[in-house]
């Protein structure tokens, strides 16, 4: 800002700022402002809305150089959207803070801040000052989370029938919900597998997931082991290794560069006779290297030319060449073996082993992969996407990775509360009980607090084709009639409304960071009253 502001002197001495180009910025104050910034960041949210819940509507998003996505994950779509707005751009971040902690709920969080905001508008229209309401939906919210603490119940981590059905909650509202029960068995058993129940630790290092094109989504598979995107770099080398001894390189397979720019004068068929001596004895040294450490397979980080290739055929030393830095290092890990980047430091103890590192096929013979398993530190897994194209698998991903994060959470704290809106509905309920209880003008703002949560059951029967209003009070009233905390929107049409028994699960971390996040967003939204943007940027 320094160019912007400049400090001066007047006649007596006293010091004051000049701003420079002040003519060219457009500047709001008070309550002009706070409005704006809601309607904004309002109108951002709006766009979820219609995504919310297993009959949620997908977005299609196209890129400037075309590229497109379809989903209905709030996260994609909102870091899709390209928002310009510097208040609308908070949105944005909300999802994002709510897909990095928690990995679900991106959708939920940006529709109930949109809801708050709604209810806010509403209060200040009413002259309630912005700073009231503010604190207001602060207090209301240390309550709707006491409420959801209350309500909670605890889940049987161990039982894994029901961590498959809660991961199905999680993907039934997403692309994959046709092969749902696999995709969740699948989610469920690769957290399991890298999982330290005791620690209540997952290292989501450890999971990975692979897509390619072809098949159908039903072909998705997890494999125990890693499976990396490449053929073994000569076509007779052997498919299948068992009790592979594994040496992982990062250095070229190629002879030594001096390592500032040369210049090598030719000038004699000896000459160069000699130079093709020295490079092929430079290969065969490598390979001699590998060998003599006991390698039974050379994985590669980078190339080698032909020549290289053929002299590892010739030598039996079956190698993989290309192999990416990410996938290195889970190899490493999985084998146990040791990353080496230089030939003369390759030693036994160095290399990994996996009991089976064989070339899988899909389809056509074209489609080869590697599949490195029976590793003695076989916690890595691969989750394998196939799908008809790039859209589907990157959804599919998408979906996958929030039921991974689902069971995650489960696992590093087993509270839940149910879904279908009631945990919303149960606070709501609660948070209105306790505005009556209220003398301030802060009753008020406790009061949109509970219509705002009243807005996720809503959207959820929107979204289903009910008729708004009457499923909502209908709820409601069941709600406090019998007391039952669980009730919710029969979204799927089972014909109950209790979620328990529709075993519709939410993770008690992921509601609470909803709430919170999403109130937290609304206060600094309704806590601004002045703001200078440059005068061509007033969108
Ligand atoms: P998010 O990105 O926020 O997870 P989703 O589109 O996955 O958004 O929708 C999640 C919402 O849908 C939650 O409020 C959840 O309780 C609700 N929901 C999911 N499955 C069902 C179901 N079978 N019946 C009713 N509500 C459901």
């Amino acid at each position: 800002m320094a160019s912007m502001a400049q400090l001066m002197f007047d006649e007596f001495g006293q010091p004051f700022i000049v701003m420079r180009e002040q003519e060219n910025q457009k500047r709001m104050t008070g309550v002009e402002a706070v409005k704006s910034h809601i309607l904004a960041a309002r109108a951002v949210a709006g766009t979820l809305r219609t995504s919310l819940g297993p009959r949620g509507l997908d977005k299609m998003l196209v890129s400037p150089d075309g590229d497109v996505t379809i989903t209905n994950d709030g996260a994609t779509i909102m870091e899709k959207m390209d928002v310009q707005h510097h208040v609308a751009r908070l949105m944005v971040e909300l999802s994002k803070s709510q897909d990095d902690e928690i990995g679900d709920g991106t959708t939920g969080v940006v529709v109930l801040a949109g809801a708050l905001l709604e209810e806010s508008e509403r209060l200040i229209d009413r002259g309630i000052h912005p700073i009231k309401v503010a604190d207001g939906f602060d207090l209301a919210c240390k309550k709707a989370l006491e409420t959801l603490d209350a309500i909670s119940d605890r889940f049987p981590v161990e039982d894994r029938e029901r961590l498959v059905e809660t991961a199905q909650t999680s993907l039934g509202s997403k692309i994959v919900n046709r092969s749902c029960r696999q995709f969740a068995e699948i989610a469920v058993d690769a957290v399991l597998s890298v999982a330290d129940i005791d620690k209540k630790d997952v290292n989501f290092e450890m999971i990975k997931v692979e897509g390619k094109i072809g098949g159908r989504l039903e072909d998705t598979v997890l494999v125990k082991g890693i499976i990396i995107d490449k053929t073994m770099s000569h076509p007779q080398m052997p498919k299948e290794l068992k009790d592979a001894k594994v040496a992982i390189l990062t250095c070229p397979f190629e002879p030594p560069k001096p390592k500032t720019k040369h210049k090598l004068d030719i000038t004699s068929t000896e000459d160069f006779q000699k130079l093709r001596e020295y490079e092929r004895e430079t290969f065969e040294t490598m390979i001699k290297q590998v060998k003599d450490s006991g390698a039974t397979l050379a994985i590669c980080q980078w190339g080698f030319d032909d020549e290289a290739n053929h002299l590892l055929q010739a030598n039996d030393l079956p190698a993989v060449r290309w192999v990416g830095g990410p996938e290195i290092e889970l190899l490493a890990i999985a084998t146990n073996a040791r990353i080496v980047p230089r030939f003369s430091e390759l030693t036994e103890a160095k290399l990994g082993t996996a009991g089976l590192v064989r070339e899988i096929t899909f389809g056509t013979a074209k489609d080869r992969m590697l599949s490195i398993e029976q590793c003695p530190n076989n916690k890595a897994v691969t989750i394998f996407v196939r799908g008809g194209n790039k859209m589907i698998i990157d959804e599919a991903k998408r979906a996958l990775h929030d039921a991974l994060c689902v069971i995650r959470n489960l696992v590093r704290d087993s509270r839940i509360v149910y879904g279908g809106g009631s945990a919303e509905l149960a606070c709501a309920i609660e948070v209105a009980k306790e505005a009556d209880k209220i003398e301030g003008i802060e009753q008020y703002a406790f009061r949109a607090f509970a219509d705002a949560l009243e807005s996720i059951p809503m959207a959820l029967a929107e979204n289903s084709g009910l008729a708004q209003i009457d499923a909502l009070s209908d709820l409601k009233a069941k709600q406090i009639e019998t007391k039952n905390p669980h009730l919710g929107v029969d979204a799927v049409f089972a014909g109950t409304n209790d979620m328990k028994q529709q075993k519709v699960i939410e993770t008690l971390l992921s509601k609470r960071e909803q709430i919170s996040l999403a109130t937290q967003v609304v206060r600094m939204i309704l806590k601004i009253d002045d703001v200078r943007v440059p005068d061509d940027e007033r969108s």
